[in-house]
């Protein structure tokens, strides 16, 4: 985390602040943010993103609660920004976050990522719908998740309008088959492999 200050004695505060903040120091046993003292809530304004200047003392520039200020805020800011790379497609990078518009159909995945180096990273997180639909055996265009069909035991996946009418009728008999069976013989199916 880079020390916003150029002043030495801010300095000190601030790496203090954000020492006392990995420490634990800043919050209560239970874990909630403790206010003891002027400085201390004005760290947790910072953290919080609410104006430094608003009804408390030492909140003038250059004052060691200013220094909590930046400390919390500069904290929050790294929290954050770690906080969204998690959410960032394994594959693509996209922002798969609530609110972003693919936290819905985000699914959990890691991938070895190729960096420009030609050297390998290691990415645990999340994969975008858009990265896991797969690619069409027949017409190369992408198939939606969970719409594709497969005449091969999943090896190639197809669109239901690639299928050829002769595949249409055995992929809906497979469906028709499966509904007509006994709870014992989808059973007996299940366990078969
Ligand atoms: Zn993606
Ligand atoms: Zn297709």
């Amino acid at each position: 985390m880079r020390n916003p200050f150029r002043n030495a004695e801010m300095r000190r505060y601030f790496d203090q602040y954000v020492e006392m903040y990995r420490d634990g120091k800043m919050r209560n046993a239970d874990g909630t943010p403790s206010h003891g003292g002027s400085t201390r809530s004005m760290f947790w304004r910072g953290y919080r993103g609410i104006p430094h200047h608003m009804g408390l003392a030492l909140t003038g520039h250059g004052t060691i609660g200013y220094a909590a200020f930046r400390a919390g805020h500069e904290i929050n800011k790294a929290e954050s920004k770690k906080l969204r790379s998690e959410n960032l497609c394994v594959f693509c990078g996209e922002d798969t976050a609530f609110g972003s518009g693919r936290f819905v159909n985000r699914i959990p995945a890691d991938t070895y990522h190729e960096l420009d180096d030609g050297t390998e990273e290691y990415r645990d997180g999340y994969a975008c719908a858009e990265c896991m639909a797969s690619e069409c055996g027949r017409c190369d265009e992408e198939i939606p998740l969970d719409e594709d069909y497969s005449v091969d035991n999943g090896h190639t996946r197809l669109h239901w309008d690639c299928l050829t009418d002769q595949e249409k009728a055995i992929c809906d008999r497979d469906v028709y088959d499966w509904e007509r069976l006994t709870d014992k013989e989808k059973e007996a199916d299940s366990n078969s492999d």
